[in-house]
């Protein structure tokens, strides 16, 4: 790192300007030698100066020069930016000079490697950046900015200094056993303690569940018999999204879906209401054709008729749902109510009609309540995407379930020392405590050059 590296921090190609960034102890100097306008080692930090790129007496460009000194940078070092005229002939030009007067050409996320090692980020932070350059739905992009805002971190540094207070408690009494006045951990200590630490670790693993969730889209079934209202309300929903509605062949009728987005959240909606009009069939083929549906759905959606008595079909596909995330959807709730489903006990029933536009935010409010997209806004939470981070978490986790078996079994305090200890290295490797340098060079192979 004693080295000045140098790369084009904007994408390669025909722009209205290009940014050159330069770090490293050198980075003023080398930039002064090819600038033409304020003399940069004299400048103040976080400043911007107009001038020319020359070589010798040639100019190369008309540039703006921004100095930023050591440690108040990105990479902690100092850095200096230079914003170019957008053209490729150009860009190089300058790059290939800065290269010719003692840079070094950045390796693919260089820049954030430093800002690692110099200790400016840690590496959930690192990994946050690069998942917010490679966002490419508003979702992933809301993901990403989480990372960067350290909760995650903060929140495995807690476990960690947790952990440590519990393991050097139980060190200090194995080797001075005859001091009276220190705590003695008692393995009913660490039993009580554990469950804390499991359920911040396993909500995490929840939470990633979902969010992987989040990023593919839901599947939505519409379920229920005919003429409940699942197509009116499929219609209402994509009606009201503007959302595109396709036919999709390759069944031998046609399911009716569409996309929608609830707070940029995409829905896949299925309804099976199609095949009632594209063949001739009884009832009993289309509650077949939903309970098909079911199986592939993240949740159901089961339309009721408020105007009816429950019918077998009704119970037959309520049962059906039976350990799937399901709403009950009681349609055409403008009509007077005859269903008797007050006795069943089910969660999550929503009253709707498909005419007006109550009962369908209130449905809306609660896709949103189950799947925690809410959550998604909120800056306290924590959403792991990164699957380097869930497998360290997931290997702590066994861990800690080891230990508690072994506390059971009646294993002493001292066995389970090192256990802990392993769970504390491995949350240090999550957030890069410790770390390889062969992980490091995987990690930062993915970011793109010049950051
Ligand atoms: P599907 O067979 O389940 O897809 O049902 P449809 O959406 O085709 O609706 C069946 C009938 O119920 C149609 O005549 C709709 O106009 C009517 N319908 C749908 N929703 C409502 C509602 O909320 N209130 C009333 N009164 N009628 C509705």
């Amino acid at each position: 790192m004693n080295d000045t590296i140098a790369s084009v921090a904007t994408s390669l190609g025909v722009g209205a300007i290009s940014i050159i960034r330069v770090s490293g102890v050198d980075s003023i100097s080398i930039v002064n030698k090819l600038f033409k306008g304020h003399n940069l080692e004299n400048v103040d930090s976080h400043t911007i100066h107009y001038g020319h790129i020359v070589n010798n007496d040639e100019i190369i460009d008309e540039v703006l020069i921004t100095v930023m000194k050591s440690p108040k940078t990105y990479t902690m070092e100092d850095v200096v930016e230079i914003n170019c005229h957008g053209g490729i002939a150009s860009t190089n030009k300058v790059l290939e000079l800065l290269l010719l007067n003692g840079c070094r050409l950045a390796e693919r996320g260089e820049f954030t490697k430093r800002a690692f090692l110099n200790g400016r980020i840690d590496l959930v932070e690192a990994e946050a950046v690069s998942d917010l350059i490679n966002s490419e739905t508003d979702v992933e992009r809301r993901v990403a900015i989480q990372g960067l805002s350290g909760n995650l971190s903060n929140l495995i540094k807690n476990l960690r200094r947790d952990l440590i207070n519990i393991i050097s408690n139980i060190e200090v009494n194995i080797d001075y056993p005859e001091y009276q006045d220190i705590y003695e951990v008692t393995k009913e200590d660490l039993k009580n303690k554990l469950p804390n630490i499991k359920s911040k670790l396993e909500r995490i693993i929840k939470d990633y569940e979902t969010s992987r969730l989040l990023y593919k889209g839901i599947n939505v079934a519409i379920i229920g018999r005919p003429n409940v209202g699942k197509s009116s309300l499929l219609n209402k929903l994509l009606d009201e999204e503007k959302a595109i509605v396709t036919n999709v062949p390759g069944t031998t009728r046609d399911i009716v879906e569409g996309t929608i987005y609830i707070d940029g959240i995409k829905l896949n909606i299925i309804d099976t209401a199609g095949i009632r009009e594209t063949d001739d069939i009884v009832e009993s083929i289309g509650v077949e054709k939903s309970l098909e549906v079911i199986d592939n759905a993240n949740l159901i959606l089961l339309l009721l008729n408020n105007n009816e008595k429950l019918t077998t079909e009704d119970k037959k596909l309520i049962d059906k749902t039976c350990g799937k995330t399901t709403i009950f959807v009681v349609n055409k709730n403008d009509l007077q109510s005859k269903i008797d489903i007050n006795n069943m006990n089910l969660e999550n029933v929503i009253s709707i009609n498909t005419l007006d536009d109550i009962g369908i935010i209130e449905l809306k409010n609660k896709i949103k309540e189950l799947f925690n997209i809410d959550k998604l806004n909120n800056n306290d939470s924590i959403y792991v995407t990164n699957i380097r981070q869930i497998t360290k978490i997931k290997e702590c986790l066994k861990i800690i379930h080891e230990i508690e078996k072994s506390i059971e079994s009646g294993i002493e305090l001292d066995m389970l020392e090192m256990d802990l200890k392993e769970v504390w290295h491995n949350l240090g490797l999550l957030i890069g405590d410790a770390y390889d340098e062969e992980l490091l060079d995987d990690l930062f192979k993915n970011f793109c050059v010049g950051k």
